[in-house]
């Protein structure tokens, strides 16, 4: 009987927060199996390993494009590791369960999680607003969990996937976080941009990256596409961001 090698890579799901309405956020972890610690926990922030690139899927409930294609990753890594260039990756798919659930941008509070982050420039605003950024900068439990795993596990860069616009934008030291996003745009042949259009206090980029100085992209998908198409037109700039190595800031 023959040995099967062992995968070179650890996978390990584990849950890092729960929603306003206690759904669990899972995050998938891709170790190469040398660094792996044995015996973690499944859930919590304990003993959470450094890691290379962190991925998020749907910040927003109504745009399920991007955990979709997040999944797609996952299964894509799994199928082949060669594709992880021998990184600790992470793959958060699903940051705001609540909001998939129900179809809306916002958690089951009613605050849009893309505001909701300690900026400097944070600021109020009102409930009905389209950009609701909560009663306080931290206020929600899945503002918590992307904070806690940013602190723990030490990215050295972030892809946020979000639709509806179909273009490239970033936030992080330059000038490699700008060369990073042109080279994502030229792999899917969407335009990028520095600056998304209209000022976005408390947003993930705003802290991440340029407060944090973590380089970020957000990938903005367009709406409705089928996967296969999206997946065919992201998938090489997805695998190249993951093999980069950024230089020091
Ligand atoms: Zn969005």
């Amino acid at each position: 009987m023959q040995n099967t090698p062992k995968a070179p890579y650890y996978l390990q799901r584990r849950i890092i927060g729960k929603s306003r309405q206690q759904i669990p956020i899972q995050a998938y972890f891709f170790e190469p199996r040398e660094s792996h610690q044995k015996s973690l926990p499944t859930e919590g922030f304990e003993s959470l390993p450094e890691i290379d690139t962190l991925f998020f899927g749907a910040f927003h409930g109504d745009e399920p494009e991007s955990a979709t294609l997040m999944f797609r990753l996952i299964d894509a890594l799994v199928q082949d590791p060669s594709l992880l260039s021998e990184k600790p990756v992470v793959i958060v798919p699903i940051v705001n369960p609540d909001g998939l659930l129900a179809d809306t941008r916002k958690n089951a509070s009613g605050v849009d999680i893309n505001r909701n982050f300690k900026t400097d420039n944070w600021e109020s605003s009102l409930p009905e607003d389209h950009y609701y950024a909560g009663l306080a900068p931290l206020s929600e439990p899945e503002t918590h969990a992307v904070v806690n795993i940013i602190e723990g596990c030490k990215p050295k860069k972030i892809i946020s996937v979000h639709t509806p616009y179909r273009l490239v934008n970033y936030d992080g030291p330059n000038p490699q976080t700008q060369a990073w996003a042109e080279d994502f745009g030229n792999f899917c042949n969407y335009p990028v941009e520095a600056s998304i259009g209209y000022p976005t206090p408390g947003s993930f980029g705003s802290w991440a990256g340029l407060q944090l100085g973590i380089p970020v992209i957000t990938l903005e998908l367009p709406e409705g596409e089928p996967l296969a198409i999206t997946w065919e037109a992201t998938k090489n700039a997805l695998f190249d961001s993951i093999g980069r190595t950024m230089p020091p800031s």
